[in-house]
């Protein structure tokens, strides 16, 4: 039997590959990915010779009905794990079509395959991998539980929030085996370098200016990203059909916070004085900008047992460390493309 895994290219698809084949010996995965911009096949080129016996990657879009059908068709599919989607909230603001088309039409076809394909005796499921930014802000208090009203905010969350409804409607509508995860910020290796912190590390080893949203004090919840993966294997395998899971591990930091405490940490390991403050740029606020995202994990920890394993000091020194050894993998993905984007939309290259 094997699992289709969806985005495997992108940050968080490729991390859960390396670990779902290292926990699960015996485990084979069909990994799906259009390479957009943010996808890298080189992500996956680290797996060992005999875990490449038990994945085999297919280039290709979620929205093509046929190709799905096809992989169906082919293969013994006992479930879906759904990371595919435009992730970035900035480029969701400039253009949200091609964000409704991946992650509300792209889920909404899986979602239709695997309907045709489903056999209640063989335990299929289908896990779609969500995040806190359906849930809309948090004010200065009070975290986001399952039953936080969706509320998104931006053409991402949005279409995240839709793609939500729709995967509880098949649960609802024909009975599928479903669960949903929201997790919080994650960070760790093969992040793309748009994302805040890849984004201060790469951009301050090279000594360029770090563009900051408004007054930087957005608070987010970050978590190591092995810890997002352990919990979704988790939900994949033990949780009751239906259910959602939120995953966070209560580390709420306001976004300057963690930019500084990068260049410190950066200026310690490379005794390279200017990377310092001074390359910080305050730069016009997003428009919509959410203020404060937090967790309430208590659920997944009472029903399943999860809790976070590395803490951030732990994983930022691992993340840090990464990107120094790894500055090879940062030029091979930021293209052309990813420059045109970043100068035009910061202002600030
Ligand atoms: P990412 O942008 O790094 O990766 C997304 C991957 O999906 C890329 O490899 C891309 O090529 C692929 N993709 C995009 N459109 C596709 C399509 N139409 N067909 C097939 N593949 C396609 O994103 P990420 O940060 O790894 O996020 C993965 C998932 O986790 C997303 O669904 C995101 O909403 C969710 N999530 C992310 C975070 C976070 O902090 N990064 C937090 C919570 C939830």
């Amino acid at each position: 039997m094997i699992l289709l895994v969806t985005g495997v290219a992108g940050f968080i698809g490729s991390n859960f590959v390396y670990y779902y084949l290292k926990q699960h010996k015996d485990s084979k995965i069909i990994g799906l990915d259009s390479l957009t911009y943010a996808g890298n096949i080189n992500n996956l080129s680290r797996l060992t010779e005999t875990e490449k016996k038990r994945f085999r990657f297919i280039k290709g879009d979620i929205c093509d009905t046929e190709l799905i059908k096809n992989i169906f068709n082919e293969n013994q599919i006992y479930g879906i794990i759904n990371f595919a989607a435009e992730s970035h909230v900035d480029r969701s603001i400039h253009n949200p079509h091609i964000f409704l088309k991946t992650n509300v039409l792209g889920t909404q076809i899986l979602l239709d395959v695997f309907k045709k394909n489903y056999d209640e005796s063989k335990n299929m499921k289908f896990l779609q991998v969500s995040t806190d930014e359906v849930y809309g802000a948090l004010g200065a208090t009070g975290f986001f539980t399952e039953k936080t009203p969706l509320n998104p905010h931006s053409p991402y969350s949005a279409s995240k929030a839709s793609a939500d409804l729709i995967v509880q409607a098949y649960h609802a509508t024909f009975g599928l085996n479903i669960n949903i995860t929201r997790c919080s910020n994650n960070y760790g290796p093969y992040q793309f370098p748009e994302k805040l912190i890849p984004l201060i590390i790469n951009n301050a080893l090279i000594h360029k200016v770090l563009p900051v949203y408004g007054d930087g004090k957005q608070i987010r919840d970050w978590l190591y990203v092995i810890d997002h993966c352990r919990a979704i294997d988790m939900v994949f395998h033990k949780a009751k059909s239906g259910e959602v899971y939120n995953i966070g591990g209560h580390n709420e930091q306001e976004n300057i916070e963690i930019v500084k405490k990068i260049l410190r940490k950066l200026r310690e390991k490379t005794g390279d004085k200017e990377i310092n403050e001074g390359l910080i740029r305050y730069v016009k606020d997003r428009p919509g900008h959410d203020k404060r995202y937090g967790i309430d994990p208590t659920k997944i920890k009472e029903d399943l047992g999860w809790k976070p394993q590395i803490m951030f000091e732990e994983g930022i020194e691992i993340t840090i460390n990464w990107y120094l050894d790894n500055a090879d993998w940062i030029s091979s993905v930021i293209s052309g493309e990813y420059l045109e984007f970043y100068e035009k939309n910061y202002g600030c290259a």
